[in-house]
This record gives C-alpha cells, structure tokens and sequence, in this order.
C-alpha cells in the first residue's frame, strides 16, 4: 500500500488537519438574541420563560406537566425523589449509561442493581431487568442509550408487575418517538438533560415530565428546598394560631421536605426554547449522518452496527464504532489513537457505571453484566452533530474505513 493509506500514527498523511470533535453545539443569532433579551429583562431566575419552557417541553413531548431544573441529574434526583425512593429500596438500571442514572439511587440512600443490556441494542434488557427484581424494587430506570427508545412497553409491564415505578432516563433521547408517541409522555416520570453536548442545549440544565398531578407537585417541592408558597398546600396559615386569619400570610411559605436548589435560571430557558425549535432539524441532520456511517461502515466485517428497533423513531444522540477487533491486529486503545491522528477525536460512551472504583468499594465486582463490559471495550464513540458538514461526514468515514483495512488479520 501506498503512503496515502499509511495510518498516520504510523507516519503517513492524516485524512484531516484540523481534528473533528465527537460533539459540538449549534448556536445561532437567533439563541444569542434569546439570551441577551433576557439578560436585559426583570427576571433572571424563576421568571417567565421557565414556565414558557415547561410549556413547549408538554408540547414536545406529549406530557401534561414538566419541571426544567438545573441539569440532568438533578431531574434523576427529584424524580427518585418524587418516586419515594429510599434507604432498604433498590433501583434496577443498565451499567452503560452515564454514572448519574444509578448515582440518584445512592442520593436517598437506595442501592442501584445494574442487569445486563442487549446484545445488540445496547439498552437495557427487559429479560434482564426482570431477574434483577427483587420485594425491594421501588425504581425500574431504563436509559434510551445513544437515543433510541428503551423497550418501553416490556419496562411498564415490568414496572407494574413489581409495583415499581418507571422512571426513563432520556438524556439522549429528546424528540425520539416509542411506538408513535414520543418519549417524555409514557414512563412515570422522564428525565431530559440540556447538557452542552447533548442534542438541544442551555449549557446546563435539565427537566422531568410527567403526567401524574400528584408527582408533577413532588417534583416542584423538590426542586426547591422541598419549600412551597402554594396557599393551597399549605399546611397552616402562618405562624400565629388566629383562627380568625382570613388568608394564609402574604410572606408565608412552608418548607416541607428536605430539598436542594435545583432551579434553572431564565438564560437556560430561553437558550432551550430558542434551540427547541430546531430540534426537528437537529433531529434530520443527525439521522443523515448515522445512514452515510451505517452504509459505509456495513461492508466490512469488522464493524458491528447498533440494530434499531422498528418500534423507535430515534433521534440520534450518539454514533458508536462497534469494531471486532479479534479480527484487527491492534486492540481499541490503539485504534482510538490512531483515528485521533488521522484527525478524529473520538470518545467512549460509557466506562460500566459498577467499574467506576466508588461503585467497587461499595462492593460491586467486575463481571457483574458481561454484554455491557464487552460492548465497552470495543466501542469508539464518532463525530455526530447537526454542524458536520457532508465533507466532514466523509473524512470520518475515510478515517476510519483506512484504518480497518491497514490493521485487519
Ligand atoms: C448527560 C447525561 C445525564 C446527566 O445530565 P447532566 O445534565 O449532565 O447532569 C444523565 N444520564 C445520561 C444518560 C446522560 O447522558
């Protein structure tokens, strides 16, 4: 082979000069004229386009009530909260997913137990999930991994078989639809992250929806202190005993449970309601670029790709290399350097939640879910976002298809 097909670590040319990242946002004039009205506004915080979120949030996803709080996983946390979740109870989750879907568990004082994925869905699996329940299951938490939809029917039969309640982690997943209806209107309760990486963002934020009234107010308590000053929750009007009071007092407010400060500020809001209105462009974009990578990446026999389940219409937040590499002569880390040299920085989504050493001091021992380590150490996480240009979609591909047909036994 010539030097043109010679790896780049290996001395030859690089496919690209200026590195490709796995992620980047898309901001526009429009999301910086969203930003700056506010900064120029009465309300920094707790004003009004916290409530125009919460109601495009119902709109987009079909919920009847949803809360924007400050990230991803404070909704994780409000919303095991809300569920009741506590000491002496467990939580059942997938490993591959970011640590904080089962660390919410360990908030209230919960044990998160981790059952294996699907081999080739890579979510969580419902026959798995099912032989992790035990009397003490109060939270089955699937995770819509890379944005495709959990196998969320199997999960609310799961859920009400155990008597527990579903809780869906869609940080990924925000537009995608589950059997035509689209996630944040089916689980119990769904979490959304607003994270800079993810597909719509406020740099941070995050949001629950529901469409049980009754968690819809627990999840208000908690993303404020637990404190409320809705006179008709109130449990007394004020500190006085007057029975002859005729409205509870003006400055009165009660706080109730024991909560953190988990609000959303007014320029995450508006940032996310300037960016909502692109998430079905986003959405497109982002499908484009995972049919060229599958197309491209189905002729060899080294790449596995992820099976999509009929039953979601995903919006794709992550595209994950899934490389054999018994049939390469060099192992993932090597890859992963390579493809940066070639001017690819990649990623890897995730390390097993139990592998982390807090979860192996509380006791967690590797080996615990066999389908997820193996799927950890063969992936290599891509450039995917809704700024990758046609040519840039094509130096990804030129990188990587390079490389397996350098390295292949
Ligand atoms: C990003 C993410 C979270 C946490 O969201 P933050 O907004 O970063 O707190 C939780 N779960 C998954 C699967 C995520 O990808």
């Amino acid at each position: 082979m010539g030097s043109k097909n010679r790896p780049a670590i290996e001395g030859g040319e690089a496919v690209r000069e200026m590195p490709l990242n796995y992620a980047h946002q898309w901001i526009d004039e429009e999301d910086i004229r969203a930003v700056t009205e506010v900064l120029r506004s009465d309300f920094l915080t707790c004003g009004p386009k916290i409530q125009e979120l919460e109601e495009e949030l119902c709109r987009v996803t079909g919920a009847k009530f949803a809360v924007a709080c400050a990230n991803g996983t404070a909704a994780l946390h409000i919303a095991c909260q809300a569920a009741g979740l506590k000491a002496g109870e467990e939580l059942v989750t997938t490993p591959m997913t970011f640590a904080a879907s089962a660390n919410c568990a360990l908030y209230v004082g919960a044990r998160p137990v981790f059952a294996d994925i699907d081999e080739s869905t890579w979510n969580l699996d419902p026959a798995e999930a099912r032989k992790a329940l035990t009397p003490r299951t109060k939270v089955i938490l699937p995770v819509d991994f890379t944005g495709q939809a959990a196998e969320l029917s199997a999960f609310r039969a799961l859920a009400d078989e155990a008597g527990a309640c579903l809780i869906e982690d869609a940080a990924h997943s925000l537009g995608t639809l589950y059997e035509g209806k689209p996630v944040g209107s089916i689980a119990d309760m769904t979490t959304f992250s607003f994270h800079a990486v993810k597909t719509v963002t406020g740099g941070e934020g995050g949001a629950v929806t529901t469409n049980d009234e009754s968690l819809y107010r627990k999840l208000l308590l908690f993303r404020t202190h637990g404190i409320t000053r809705d006179t008709s929750l109130l449990k007394r009007p004020g500190l006085e005993e007057e029975s002859t009071r005729p409205s509870p007092d003006p400055w009165y407010y009660e706080q109730q449970e024991l909560a953190m400060n988990y609000r959303m500020t007014e320029l995450q809001a508006a940032l996310i309601l300037s960016q909502l209105k692109k998430l079905p462009l986003f959405k497109k974009r982002r499908a484009e670029i995972v049919a060229r990578y599958d197309e491209a990446f189905s002729a060899y026999p080294e790449i596995l790709l992820q099976r999509e389940l009929p039953a979601s219409d995903t919006a794709r937040h992550l595209y994950l290399l899934r490389i054999d590499y018994s049939k390469l002569r060099i192992g993932r880390r090597e890859f992963f350097d390579a493809l940066l040299k070639e001017g690819v920085r990649g990623n890897v989504h995730y390390v097993p939640v139990y592998r982390h050493p807090y979860y192996e001091a509380l006791g967690y021992a590797p080996g615990l879910c066999p389908k997820a380590e193996k799927l950890y150490a063969q992936i290599v996480t891509l450039p995917l976002y809704y700024g990758l240009t046609d040519g840039d979609v094509g130096d990804v591909i030129a990188a990587v298809t390079k490389l397996v047909e350098w390295y292949r036994s």
